[in-house]
Parts: C-alpha cells; structure tokens; sequence
C-alpha cells in the first residue's frame, strides 16, 4: 500500500464504495474471504442492478460492496464480522478514525472525533472503544518471551480527594491516601521489542500478578526483571531466571538488569491519559491500555503499516506479524 497520510486518504475515500474497496485492500489483499464458511474458492461480486448502489429497506441508496459464496451461498461484505458490522457510521468515517487513531502519538479523545466527524458524543465513544477492542487482538496478542520487564503503577485519582483540592500549586496527597482512589496496573515489557501487554488489576497482590504473567508470558523462555517488591519476590514460576534490582537502595540499573522500559512507559502513559482523554474510568482504562500497548507494541513501523496491521486485527484473523527491530 502506498504511504499514507490524511490527504492521501481524503483523495483516495471519497465515495463509500471507495472505503469498501479500501478495507477490502487492506484485509482480503484481493482475495476475498467468505466470512460465513472460510471459503476463498468462489466468492463473486454482486454488481448493484444500476451499477452504483442499492436500496436499503428504508429506502435510502447504499453504496455497500455486497459478495456471494459460491460454497455456501450465503452473502457477505468486508465488514462481515468486523468491529464495524452493523453500525451505522458511514465506513468512510470508520477509516479515518482509525487513521487518526494508528497515528497520533498520544490518542484521540472521545470528544475530539465527535466534533471532528459530525458523530454525537455516544457515536465517537464507541467508535473508539471499538477500534481500541480491535486494538488487542491477534497477531498483537501473543505470549512474549526473551528479557521481560514487569512492574506496576497507578492511574488517576481525583483532585478533590488530594489536600488543597482545585489548586495546583497546593495538591498533594496524604500519604494513607495516596492509592486509594487510583487504579492499579501491571506492565510486561519485552526489553528485545518494546512490546507491551498492560493489565488493570483490582488490587497488586502476589494472585493478580501471577493472572497477568500467567496470561502473557512464555515463562520457560523468559527472563523476568523486576524490583524487589515483595510481590515480585515471591514469584516462583517456571521462568528460565528472575533478576531483581531493589530501588530502596538506590539501585535502578545493575548490570543488564532494569526495569526501566517499564517506567518509561508508565510516564508516557500518563501523560497521554491526562493530557487527551483527562480521566478515564477504572472500568474502561484497561481498552485504553490495549490502544497505548498497540501504539507502543508498533513504535517503530511506519502510520501506513500501523493501520495495515489494524486491519487485519478488525476481524480477530491472524496474520504473521513482523516483529520491530531491536531496540532501547
Ligand atoms: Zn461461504
């Protein structure tokens, strides 16, 4: 696909059939594939009576790019299955959203493509969350291995339960106050490629921790670094070593051992959270989660192939993912 950028999907979108055959580009690559059956034997177009469009049952023309199984007889089109099934947000709209999405570096709020796309604010809510859902599937959902990184922090909190409430210049946070009104977090990073899988946890417990390594790690090839917490202490797992380096004493890099991706991280996800989307509920942080692991996870590809890889992750099928190269 050729490089893209707003201007050159503004010119290439400009019609919704264009969008169709756009997503049909991007998850087919000219091969159709029956959704209903697997079949890519005898899909065949279904060219609208008048050649342009068709009637919808209320009415209205519909440029919708419709295939039929030849295997099964069944029809379908590219969004069959997709997180865009079914909604009513023309496909146009989808695309660019997901553009923007895949190439900012620090998000798209809710309300920034609501006033952006003409949507209202429940559209653009869960067109985003959508795409984010998208965001954490295969072939970005495998097991990590190599030299891991695990650490936790926590996210938000309320100024009013902070000293000196509204005013900037006087906040600060009790100290038996501090984690009550935040949400806990728990990163895995890989050291070799920078990909992140990014947990909210009820609470950091030696259980909750061990759900999330669990989950994301192939323990046997892995190396696990993490500070001296005591839940990090505890953890026996299958994992090939487990190297600690213990911030109370000051220590923060030891040999090969840190955890500061996991840091690093950490503050670029803050500032994202506080700087485009200002509070994020507990319940909906870990789909934020998913969209900063993705953008991170593919730092290092270019906005085109970003979106590329998106969309082969709208309808969960797998495709051999091209890992970053070496780095940090
Ligand atoms: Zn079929």
């Amino acid at each position: 696909m050729e490089a893209l950028n707003i201007l050159a999907l503004a010119d290439k979108l400009r019609t919704e059939a264009d969008a169709y055959e756009f997503l049909e580009d991007l998850r087919w690559n000219g091969q159709p594939v029956c959704p209903h059956c697997g079949s890519v034997r005898k899909p065949y177009f279904l060219t609208p009576a008048n050649g342009a469009s068709r009637k919808t049952r209320t009415g209205t023309a519909s440029q919708r790019r419709v295939w039929k199984c030849a295997d099964c007889r069944k029809q379908f089109s590219v969004l069959t299955g997709t997180i865009f099934h079914g909604s009513k947000v023309p496909v146009r709209t989808w695309i660019f959203v997901v553009f923007e999405m895949c190439s900012s570096k620090n998000g798209v709020s809710a309300r920034e493509i609501e006033r952006k796309y003409k949507l209202t604010a429940k559209t653009a809510w869960f067109v985003t969350h959508r795409i984010r859902e998208a965001m954490k599937r295969e072939p970005l959902a495998g097991l990590l291995s190599g030299r891991v990184v695990a650490d936790e922090t926590w996210i938000g909190g309320k100024l009013r339960n902070r000293h000196g409430g509204a005013d900037p210049s006087r906040r600060s946070v009790h100290p038996t106050r501090r984690f009550e009104d935040k949400t806990a977090v728990v990163s895995l990073v890989s050291r070799e490629t920078g990909e992140v899988r990014s947990r909210v946890v009820p609470e950091v417990s030696g259980d909750n921790l061990r759900a999330v390594l669990d989950e994301h790690i192939d323990q046997p090839a892995t190396h696990l670094h993490t500070d001296a917490g005591t839940h990090y202490r505890r953890i026996v797992g299958e994992f090939a070593e487990h190297s600690i380096v213990s911030h109370a004493q000051g220590e923060y890099v030891r040999g090969d051992v840190s955890t500061n991706q996991a840091e690093n991280y950490f503050s670029q996800l803050k500032r994202s959270i506080d700087g485009t989307h200002h509070h994020v509920s507990r319940e909906h942080l870990d789909r934020y989660l998913a969209e900063f692991d993705f953008r991170h996870t593919t730092r290092k590809i270019s906005d085109t192939e970003r979106v590329s890889l998106l969309g082969q992750q709208v309808g969960g099928k797998r495709l051999t993912y091209r890992k970053p190269a070496c780095g940090d």
